[in-house]
């Protein structure tokens, strides 16, 4: 995996975490959007390289409700840029790990995701996600 892509936080009221963050980052939300594969909608801050991906859910069957309904907010998961999702979900799953989709599937910010369930990676929600290459 090539490095942290962004971390993901999940949140019950989007818009009341969007000027939670802004102020406490000091910048402003530079994207909004909604995923439907996922119920979710999604908020995303740049601080230097990194980023900060805000995740509440759109709908009553949004993983996200029964997350905050488990655990409260808090990070959800953390999200790493892999050069070719289908062959590191391979690796992933020769090595044991559970993963949560069987084909990637198009996530926010124009990226190929796949979820590594957090019971085969000590508790922590791993996505995994490639550009899509936009030539
Ligand atoms: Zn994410």
């Amino acid at each position: 995996m090539r490095k942290i892509e962004h971390i993901g936080i999940a949140v019950k009221d989007l818009e009341k975490s969007e000027e939670l963050f802004s102020k406490l980052l000091g910048v402003n939300s530079y994207k909004r959007e909604l995923v439907p594969s996922e119920n979710v909608s999604t908020s995303f801050f740049r601080t230097g390289p990194n980023k900060i991906e805000l995740v509440a859910s759109s709908s009553e069957e949004s993983p996200i409700n029964k997350f905050i309904r488990n655990k409260g907010e808090g990070i959800h998961h953390i999200a790493f840029a892999v050069g070719d999702i289908k062959s590191e979900m391979e690796r992933l799953e020769q090595e044991g790990f559970t993963l949560l989709n069987k084909e990637p599937k198009k996530g926010a910010d124009n990226k190929l995701i796949c979820f590594v369930h957090p019971k085969s990676s000590n508790g922590v929600l791993i996505e995994l996600c490639q550009e899509i290459s936009t030539h």
